[in-house]
């Protein structure tokens, strides 16, 4: 029988996580259906649930409870993780005056739109004041909260216990390898062709769905909907939403955006339901979250063994554009390596490249090395030093991302971590299972999804990443795996 104060507890900890789910439904509403005239009153209803969401979690009750619960005898598991990760929160969130959670979730709903409008109007101008703004209340934030580096508070959010000083020598030794790399891909002689033709967005999408059914996302349990950047967001384990959005020119474009956002369902649908509402059914971090969703996208989306099985029903879609397309040109098509502007269309070469200048530029900003003005002109010229082409403009530039309009800084280096476990994981999971490749060639996806749903899903926040990483792969987390596969891949590929 669990301990009374600590099931007076969780039914606290699970109203707190009710007013969060309800906020992700209206913020999920407002990138999906939601008409532009209803920013402004969905701003106002964000900012009143997030502050309700701040009393209940900084509450003297749970505040009482915590304490007494630390000291209680004989609690399980479950119970402590559920304390642990309480109380991380809770230390965080009490040294926050409601006020300025309140106006920081205004704000970030208007810097939205602001944001939204200055893209398509390529117009940076109309956008900095609502960044400024966004960037002074999060370093409030972070000197509240307190800590050495402003920007290890704000990524603790995110993957809880990062830093930059660990993270700034594994993307300086990863930038080392991919800058050359990149080179040797731009000098070889193998220059295979963009696939063209038309793709009907009906047919895309029928396709997405195979593929998402084939991953295992549970469509009983999630939708697919249509939004301007593709997202995952999750109200519990039994209601999952994905989006994507189509370019009848591309397929890749949705395809890929699919099977990225369904790997993040898929580790989102496999949190214990019977832990529901409490940090025990959480991702553990946002790093561990886009290893997840880059493994499926990347390793399996744009591997031979995965097209050897779904070629052919690819083709049974668009058969007027594939027919005529043999498997290996297609293959070499949806593998082409080529420096590009927007980070979302990067192939697996360059994409870190993307994450290390946005990393390097919001530490610039934290640590008062650079200003919200400064961006633009910063952004270009590191494309041009990293990647060797410069934006035309600031919508193909500093403006692309969705993350600084909604102020979550600290949050890009999560997308090359993940890339780092991917790889791991998934060496991990061939080391396992030597007959992989021969069940994914088969079109059978089971087997992987069940390990990684074993080795990583279930266990939600019992360990922190790097143990994780620890008990599924046998060690803490080495670069030398995404490295070591990439080569590998590409050097066959371009024949270098
Ligand atoms: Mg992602």
């Amino acid at each position: 029988m669990p301990h009374p104060d600590y099931l007076q507890f969780i039914s606290l900890v699970k109203e707190f996580k009710a007013l969060g789910a309800a906020g992700a439904v209206l913020s999920w509403d407002q990138e999906t259906y939601m008409p532009a005239k209803g920013a402004e009153i969905r701003a106002d209803q964000l900012a009143v649930i997030s502050g309700l969401a701040h009393e209940k979690l900084v509450s003297p009750q749970i505040g009482d409870l915590l304490i007494r619960l630390e000291k209680a005898p004989g609690l399980s598991q479950v119970e402590q993780v559920n304390i642990r990760e309480i109380r991380r929160i809770f230390n965080r969130e009490r040294k926050i005056p409601k006020e300025l959670i309140q106006d920081f979730a205004k704000t970030q709903s208007l810097a939205h739109e602001a944001w939204a409008s200055a893209r398509t109007n390529n117009d940076f101008g109309t956008f900095a004041p609502w960044l400024e703004k966004l960037v002074n209340m999060r370093k409030k934030m972070a000197v509240l909260i307190g800590g050495n580096d402003p920007y290890d508070v704000l990524m603790d959010e995110f993957e809880p216990s990062a830093r930059a000083a660990d993270i700034q020598p594994i993307f300086e030794a990863l930038r080392k390898e991919l800058v050359p790399l990149v080179a040797k891909i731009a000098a070889s002689s193998k220059k295979p062709s963009p696939l063209s033709g038309h793709y009907p967005v009906e047919k895309q999408r029928d396709f997405g769905i195979e593929v998402a059914n084939a991953m295992g996302f549970d469509f009983d349990a999630g939708r697919l909907d249509l939004s301007a950047h593709p997202f995952c967001t999750s109200f519990g384990p039994n209601d999952v939403r994905i989006t994507t959005r189509y370019n009848e020119k591309n397929f890749a474009s949705a395809l890929f955006g699919i099977m990225h956002e369904a790997g993040h369902g898929l580790y989102e649908q496999a949190l214990e339901t019977q832990h529901a509402c409490t940090p025990l059914a959480e991702p553990v971090s946002m790093g561990i979250h886009e290893s997840q969703s880059r493994l499926w996208e990347n390793m399996i989306g744009r591997s031979r063994p995965f097209w050897n099985h779904f070629y052919p029903k690819l083709q049974a879609n668009f058969p007027e554009t594939l027919n005529q397309v043999p498997l290996e040109t297609f293959f070499r098509s949806i593998n082409i390596v080529r420096p590009s502007l927007i980070r979302v269309e990067a192939d697996e070469v360059t994409y870190n490249l993307h994450i290390l200048l946005r990393f390097e530029l919001e530490h610039a900003l934290f640590s008062g090395k650079a200003s919200v003005n400064d961006l633009p002109e910063l952004w270009n010229r590191k494309m041009e030093e990293y990647l060797g082409i410069r934006p035309k403009n600031d919508s193909e530039g500093v403006l692309q991302d969705i993350h600084w309009s909604m102020g979550s800084f600290g949050y890009f280096p999560t997308y090359a971590l993940g890339n780092l476990y991917a790889a791991q994981f998934f060496a991990a999971a061939k080391r396992e299972m030597p007959d992989l490749d021969q069940k994914i060639r088969e079109g059978d996806l089971r087997p992987l999804r069940e390990w990684l749903r074993d080795k990583i899903h279930r266990h939600g926040m019992t360990w922190h990443a790097s143990e994780l990483c620890q008990r599924a792969t046998g060690e803490t987390l080495n670069a030398q795996y995404f490295s070591t596969y990439l080569k590998s891949k590409f050097e066959e590929l371009y024949e270098i």
